[in-house]
């Protein structure tokens, strides 16, 4: 038996169910809630817990959050928004891509410490403990500010356990870059997962990341650049490969997130590339992947098998 931390407490790892591996109930920047919530909307903890409640209908029984300090984490919004949806929720500690200028000369020992402390001790003072560490790098590659981050993530999972997300740039292959520096941490990486790795199609890198190891997060659906459907044949791809227990589909969604009056990422424009919320996996993803001759015992396991292995280690 695993147990794991989520907002709510510690969760047996048989008892999470369907989960999609990285999404956001709120998305923003660091203190945008207690500062300026009127940019989040109205009603914000009731749209929260209405999208959820959705989700939980629709067989959803767990998320991880994948928002860290920098991106505007509010532990007790999350604490909230599971307690009165029922979907578990998991949290992260970590960083985002913009590291602060502040931290120059900061040694990942230092940062390792923080995060460490998010996980043993809890965040904010609440002893709500985060389950999972993140790291950050895109298409400039892995700069020298983002590796202290990435080291000291790799620092606080070797003293903690706790398994490690990573924000990639799939098209410029930056994961070959991050797994490089976990393995100087002496990381196993069975423990990490490379996550928006469906925002390439070339089959040949995510194999090769995957026979290191790790776990890949498809986890960018309907997304941009790449068609929902190039992303789903890749997908099955992968499956046929055998690799459909070491695969996480999820959205990427932000529920909560700065409203913007650019009519392109307008709700309506977002309604309309996505009806179906934090259920587009199952609905049109598993759809796809059923006509493309994928058997029910592989579908029905997709967002069970995996998430479940990366939390213990398998
Ligand atoms: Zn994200």
């Amino acid at each position: 038996m695993t147990t794991i931390n989520s907002v709510l407490g510690p969760l047996d790892t048989a008892e999470l169910g369907f989960t999609l591996m990285h999404e956001h109930v709120m998305c923003g920047f660091a203190g945008v809630l207690p500062n300026y919530p009127e940019l989040l909307g109205d009603n914000m903890m009731e749209v929260a817990v209405d999208d959820l409640k959705k989700a939980k209908a629709g067989g959803v029984d767990t998320i991880v959050d994948a928002t860290t300090l920098d991106l505007g984490r509010d532990i007790n919004l999350l604490a909230e928004a599971s307690r009165r949806s029922g979907v578990n929720i998991v949290a992260c500690s970590g960083w985002w891509l913009d590291v602060p200028p502040f931290f120059a000369g900061i040694a990942p020992d230092q940062l390792a410490d923080l995060f460490t402390r998010e996980v043993e001790e809890g965040i904010s003072g609440t002893g709500i403990k985060a389950g999972i560490l993140k790291s950050a790098s895109d298409l400039m590659g892995v700069t020298p500010e983002q590796e202290v981050v990435l080291r000291a993530v790799g620092r606080a999972h070797l003293r903690t356990g706790v398994p490690v997300m990573l924000h990639s740039y799939s098209p410029g292959q930056v994961g070959k870059q991050q797994l490089e520096i976990l393995k100087e941490e002496g990381v196993d990486l069975r423990r990490v997962k490379m996550d928006h790795s469906n925002d390439t199609t070339d089959v040949e890198y995510l194999a090769w990341l995957l026979e290191q190891g790790c776990y890949l997060g498809m986890d960018r659906y309907p997304g941009r650049n790449v068609s929902p459907l190039a992303r789903t044949k890749t997908m099955k791809a992968l499956i046929d490969m055998g690799y459909a227990d070491r695969i996480c589909p999820s959205h990427d969604r932000l529920v909560l997130r700065v409203m913007a009056d650019n009519p392109m990422i307008s709700e309506e424009e977002r309604l309309r590339i996505n009806p179906h919320g934090f259920l587009y996996v199952k609905e049109v993803v598993f759809q796809q992947l059923r006509e493309m001759g994928v058997s029910e015992d592989i579908v029905s396991t997709l967002c069970v098998n995996g998430p479940r292995n990366f939390f213990e280690g398998v």
